[in-house]
This record gives C-alpha cells, structure tokens and sequence, in this order.
C-alpha cells in the first residue's frame, strides 16, 4: 500500500473531518442530525481498499453523511494474534476517505474507547460454536461489544457491514434484534481482486508465493457454489473437496472448512436452505477468511 506521505500528503493537509473524542462525535453527529441528514456509518480497523471503500460508496448512497470510524480493537485480537503488527496506513486512509466524500472519520485511542477496564460485555454465545469462533476465543465478544460501543457513539441511522466477514454480519445483525438497538444493518457484498482473492487487509502481509496459494480458497469456494448450483446437496462431500482443492496448493493450515446454516451459523451435512460455506486457512503467518452463500 502506498504511504500517503508518499504522495506528498499527511493529515494535516486533508480537509476531511477527523474526529479523535467522543463528544466531538457526538457534536458532528448532533449537528447532522438536526440539520436533517441521516447517518450512514462504516466500522473499520484501517488500512482501507477496495473492499472497504465500496462499504463507504454505498453508505454514502443510502444515507446523507458517511461517518467512518477507525480502531484497531484490541478486545477482538487474541494474546498471540497480529494486534502489535495490524497495518495502521492513517495518512493513507484518511485521504481514501477524502476521496470517497466521507463527512466525519473517527479515529479514537485506546484509551478513548477503553478508559477504564469495562465491566460488560455483548456476547453472543449460541452463534460463536462454529466457524471462527471456537479458533478466535473472545474473539466475537470483542467485535460485538466495540460494534455496540460504536452505534452508542456515532448513533447511526444504517451501518454497513462486508459479508467477508460473514459470522461478524449475523453477531452484529442478531444483536442488533435482540437489543433493540435503532441501527438498519446492512450487509454489502464481498470485493475481490481480479483473479478472485478476497480484498483484506490482511493480504498486505502475503510474500508473493503466499498470494498464489491463497487464490486456492476463493477457487475452491467458487467450485462449490457451482456443484450447489448443478445439484449437489451433500455439505460434507463438498467441504471434503474444499479441503483437498486448498491442501493442494501447498502447505498452509486449515482451521475451518464448514457449511454452516446462513441464519444461526449451526453445522449443516445437507444443504435444504441457505447456506454458508466458509474457510479460515493459515498460510505462513497470515490467517485468510473467505465463504460464499449457497442454496
Ligand atoms: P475490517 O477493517 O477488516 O474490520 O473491516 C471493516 C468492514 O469492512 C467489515 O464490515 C468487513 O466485513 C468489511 N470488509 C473487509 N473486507 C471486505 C471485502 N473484501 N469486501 C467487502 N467488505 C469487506
């Protein structure tokens, strides 16, 4: 990624809005608000591509001002997770969301977010027993409480979310149900490079080999879908061949393949209604996502 420095600008010289408290949030928002404008806003940790701006492209389009936050949590990284070394690009980022006509960035400290050691937290047990959850302990309890953290600041009308992250989109849609909260989620379709690699920002760590065995879980996600789609209805054959397509093209760790409902993310062997295939694979030191929805 290019260092906005690189290009001979830094925040300093951005004219976008760049929000550091909660109050000053909370006044922009304020503001915006009795100005009639409705809020759409973007929850991202950063080293925004692609697959973020296309979140900020269709809050802009559904809603009258896009605020983008930017937080690298540190409750949703595990002890021996890539917290310390998470790409933090904020020149860069921040003329990304110049460019996309974003009205407000916030981009807090830690010890903004996190002043004190808080005494609650949002979890939701029943939809953390498959897929990254059993991997990434705490994990989803970090997400959904910061994701509740964040609406209470920035209030939104909408909030926009990536199916890349499939399980984050059915935690934060669940929560937001259960607890009434006054936010429309919506969940915006996964952005992938040319040759089918899913956009992260994780992908700035691959060497160049890493990058061609990645495209292996995108390819074997997409055979599925087409099996789904010509008939096969059996889940375990299909996260079988996943399984060997990735193996195949070399070494790298599985954590998960599974075919899980789309609605309460439970194991399905058959697939009678939507689902979600989705694969976690570790190659070298830099953890993948992907998954399609089928059926
Ligand atoms: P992150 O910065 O990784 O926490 O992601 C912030 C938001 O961007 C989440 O809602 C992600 O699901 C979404 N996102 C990340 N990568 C993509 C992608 N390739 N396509 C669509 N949305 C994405």
């Amino acid at each position: 990624m290019i260092a906005a420095s690189d290009a001979g600008e830094d925040a300093r010289s951005l004219s976008v809005k760049q929000l550091q408290t909660i109050r000053d949030v909370r006044e922009f928002v304020g503001a915006a608000r009795t100005a009639g404008r409705r809020i759409g806003f973007v929850p991202t940790m950063g080293a925004l591509h692609e697959g973020h701006f296309s979140l900020i492209r269709t809050a802009r389009s559904q809603s009258d001002t896009a605020v983008v936050s930017i937080f690298v949590n540190p409750t949703q990284f595990g002890p021996n997770e890539d917290y310390q070394r998470y790409p933090r690009p904020i020149d860069a980022d921040l003329a990304g969301c110049e460019r996309e006509g974003v009205g407000a960035v916030f981009c807090p400290s830690v010890q903004e977010m996190y002043p004190t050691r808080a005494l609650t937290t949002v979890a939701l047990p029943a939809l953390t027993r498959t897929l990254c959850g059993p991997h990434r302990p705490g994990h989803f309890d970090g997400v959904a409480t910061v994701v509740a953290k964040l609406f209470q600041i920035v209030q939104p009308d909408r909030a926009f979310f990536g199916q890349k992250d499939y399980q984050q989109s059915v935690i934060v849609r669940r929560m937001v149900a259960d607890l009434n909260m006054p936010v429309e989620v919506v969940v915006c379709p996964t952005v992938r490079e040319a040759d089918g690699l899913a956009m992260s920002s994780r992908n700035a760590y691959l060497s160049a080999e890493d990058r061609r065995q990645a495209l292996s879980l995108s390819q074997a996600l997409f055979a599925a879908r087409d099996q789904v789609a010509a008939g096969q209805r059996d889940a375990l054959a299909l996260v079988q061949q996943i399984r060997r397509h990735i193996q195949s093209a070399g070494p790298c760790r599985i954590d998960y393949a599974e075919c899980v409902d789309a609605a309460d993310l439970t194991p399905q062997s058959q697939i009678t209604g939507p689902c979600a295939i989705a694969v976690a694979v570790r190659i070298g030191a830099t953890r993948l996502i992907d998954n399609v929805l089928v059926g």
